[in-house]
C-alpha cells in the first residue's frame, strides 16, 4: 500500500490509519533519542509526541514509533508531569539497558 498525505483517502482524525502510516514510515523501529542516535528497538506502539490532552493532533508529523519500554516510559512521564510541574527532566536512557 502506498501512503501519501495528498491521498484522497487521508483522514486527519483517523488515528488508526495514522498508526499504520507512522509504523511504515519509521520502519517499525523505536525513534526514542538515545545519545546521538535512536533507540532502534522494534516498535510496539505509535505515540503522539504532543499528547492529545495538550493539543497534539493525530497527524503523522506529531507521531512516532516507540518500543514498549519507551512508550511506557513516556506515558508514565506524562502522567507524572500532569501531577507535578515540568521542572523535572530525566535523561533519555533506555530502561532495559539501565544497570
Ligand atoms: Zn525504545
Amino acid at each position: 500500500m502506498v501512503w501519501s498525505r495528498r491521498s484522497s483517502t487521508w483522514h486527519p482524525g483517523n488515528w488508526r490509519r495514522t498508526r499504520e502510516y507512522v509504523m511504515h514510515r519509521d520502519r517499525g523501529l523505536c525513534r526514542w533519542p538515545v545519545a546521538d542516535a535512536e533507540c532502534g528497538e522494534p516498535a510496539a506502539e505509535v505515540d503522539r509526541r504532543i499528547p492529545y490532552s495538550q493539543g497534539g493532533t493525530s497527524d503523522p508529523d506529531n507521531a512516532w514509533s516507540l518500543c514498549r519500554a519507551h512508550h511506557a516510559l513516556k506515558t508514565g512521564r506524562e502522567a507524572t508531569t500532569a501531577r507535578e510541574t515540568r521542572a523535572r527532566r530525566e535523561p533519555p536512557t533506555h530502561p532495559s539497558r539501565r544497570r
